[in-house]
């Protein structure tokens, strides 16, 4: 074991295990480990508290504390760390708001942003204007505010999923003349879903048919209350095109940002979020970071998940390079031998050797991950959860055909009874299961629910990828018994079969006196040795049992892909003849 700091580590109160991981220099694999012989069944972007985080840290030889109760909620996720020392609290310090836009398409969230990029760059930097990075700062009576270039909620929630939040406020942009639509309604759900307080930008105001009123009517129906309405949501009136009520708006942000209270710890370990990156023909890899706690500076090392790599160049946003950056500043680095994708972690590491500890671990971890070794959560595994006390709230996507559906399918939920676990629903939608809706489920641990709707081959495809549980139901009141079966314990694991690929018999080898040896081509797929198959023959089923042996050549091996030869033993079955086709098959949680 290598020799760990004899200061104690802070620990928040709340931290995801992701970020446990990374402050104490372990892949999270280790961490789930050790959760788990705790009897803590926990996932990647579960939020742990800290008690159980202290008593993993102690298993692997860290002393803790307790790092201060941040103000708030949104605060919280930036300051992972005090750092070692019990001074943390000392070293925290203000920092600015990161705004993320979203609405509904067309009501003018790039226009917005384009609008306050242009007119709000401090004089002198205006070279800069060029230059997009992913993301941008503005400077406000002094005070600064970083703004995340990529508008829209897929991008928002698609970051979080990957365990980046970065967001502290959400500017929801709605055309005055529009009013609320569809994709308003969703970025709300994202950004509660998130606890991301709302600012309504009331764009298009120089707009004849602007009717703000009416908007604030709607937003009030979608639960958004507006101050003027006896609620607390800001709201502002601005065009994006004629460049008014832009600092009415970003005063109010500022305003916001006050309220919470953001603070932290520029002395820090480093942790970052990738919200950008690409391949520069002369300049290698360049990614954008934005900094969430600790000051980055050329020369550091980090680890972005399995990629390592020494920061060779910074340059702020305005394209000016830079050699250190402080929490909430977004800098394009250089240096990094891989494109990270966006969302992706930074964290800073003393030297090469840890990083590449760090970066190997984390490599093997993402193939348990695509394995299928961790899941969110699911209606099956929530029974033992809620039995270990560790599930107080079900999370719930719910999509459906129709309104009046959704509405019956709320109403039979609203009656469950709710002794041990709250049933809370993140967002409903009429329409089929997209990627977003998987993106905000693994975002939020959350549980999807389809009513009589597809489900995209992309979001089926990610579903399985991280873990989520999509049920679908034709029927109401089977909706309504699940869960509450699931609610009380009750719910019985429900399988299906998922085919691994197809092989074609192309010769018979026969080994000893019985055991025939299928040579085989994988046709599609692939064939794994812990695979169960099925012999067809002509179209029909002649045998179903488990792969005994799969052989490349003399050696056994664990699977074979699409495209290769390999010689195959069924158990229990020696009656293969050339032309058969040998369907691989697993059986795994529905
Ligand atoms: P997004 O899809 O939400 O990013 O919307 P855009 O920023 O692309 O804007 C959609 C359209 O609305 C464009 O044609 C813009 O020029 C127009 N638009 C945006 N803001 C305003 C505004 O304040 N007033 C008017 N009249 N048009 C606007």
């Amino acid at each position: 074991m290598k020799a760990r700091p004899t200061e104690p580590v802070a620990i928040p109160p709340q931290v995801p295990v992701r970020d446990l991981a990374a402050l104490l220099e372990v892949a999270p694999m280790e961490i789930i480990r050790e959760l788990f012989k705790h009897n803590i069944l926990a996932n990647i972007n579960q939020v742990i508290t800290y008690e159980s985080a202290a008593l993993v840290a102690k298993e692997l030889g860290y002393e803790t504390l307790e790092a201060a109760p941040p103000p708030t909620q949104s605060a919280q996720k930036h300051e992972p760390s005090g750092h070692a020392g019990g001074h943390h609290e000392a070293h925290l310090v203000h920092r600015s708001p990161v705004v993320t836009v979203m609405g509904h398409v067309d009501h003018g969230k790039t226009s917005l942003l384009d609008t306050i990029r242009k007119t709000r760059v401090a004089a002198g930097e205006a070279g800069g204007i060029t230059q997009h990075i992913g993301a941008y700062q503005v400077e406000v009576n002094g005070k600064k505010i970083t703004f995340l270039d990529t508008p829209g909620h897929e991008a928002f929630t698609a970051m979080r999923a990957r365990g980046a939040q970065v967001t502290d406020i959400a500017v929801i942009v709605v055309a005055a003349d529009d009013g609320v639509m569809p994709q308003t309604l969703e970025a709300i759900d994202h950004a509660r879903a998130a606890k991301v307080p709302i600012i309504v930008a009331l764009n298009k105001m120089d707009k004849p048919g602007a009717n703000p009123d009416h908007v604030k009517s709607q937003l009030a129906d979608a639960g958004v209350v507006i101050e003027e309405y006896g609620g607390d949501v800001v709201c502002v009136p601005v065009s994006a095109r004629q460049n008014t009520g832009i600092d009415e708006l970003l005063e109010m942000i500022l305003l916001v940002a006050d309220v919470q209270d953001l603070k932290a710890n520029p002395q820090a370990k480093v942790l970052g979020a990738i919200i950008e990156s690409r391949l520069d023909k002369n300049r290698g890899v360049a990614a954008t970071v934005l900094i969430e706690q600790g000051s980055l500076k050329v020369g550091d090392v980090v680890v972005v998940g399995a990629i390592f790599g020494r920061v060779r160049a910074m340059f702020d946003d305005k394209g000016k390079q830079i050699k250190k950056a402080g929490p909430s500043t977004p800098v394009e680095i250089l240096g990094l031998p891989e494109v990270p994708r966006a969302g992706d972690r930074l964290v800073e590491v003393a030297d090469e050797k840890t990083a590449r500890s760090l970066a190997t671990q984390h490599a093997q971890q993402q193939k348990v991950e695509s394995a299928g070794g961790t899941r969110a959560i699911s209606l099956d595994s929530l029974s033992s959860e809620i039995q270990a006390g560790k599930v107080k709230e079900l999370n719930l996507l719910i999509k459906a055909d129709v309104q009046g559906s959704l509405e019956a399918i709320k109403q039979t939920l609203d009656r469950l009874d709710e002794d041990t676990v709250k049933v809370r629903i993140l967002h409903d939608g009429v329409g089929n299961i997209s990627e977003t809706d998987v993106h905000l489920a693994s975002a939020s641990n959350a549980v999807i629910i389809g009513f009589s709707v597809k489900v995209d081959s992309a979001a089926q495809r990610l579903a399985q990828n991280e873990g989520v549980d999509i049920r679908s139901y034709d029927v109401i009141y089977k909706l309504g018994d699940d869960i509450e079966a699931a609610l009380k314990g009750m719910l019985e694991p429900t399988y299906r079969e998922q085919v691994d690929g197809h092989a074609e018999v192309l010769q018979l080898f026969k080994v000893g006196k019985t055991t025939v040896i299928a040579g085989c081509r994988i046709t599609d797929g692939k064939l794994m040795r812990s695979s169960q198959a099925r012999v067809l023959r002509n179209g029909k089923v002649v045998l179903s049992g488990q792969i005994a042996s799969l052989r490349r050549g003399k050696d056994d091996v664990r699977e074979v892909a699409s495209g290769f030869e390999c010689g195959v033993t069924l158990e229990d079955f020696n009656q293969f003849e050339v032309g058969d086709v040998i369907e691989a098959f697993s059986k795994v949680r529905a």
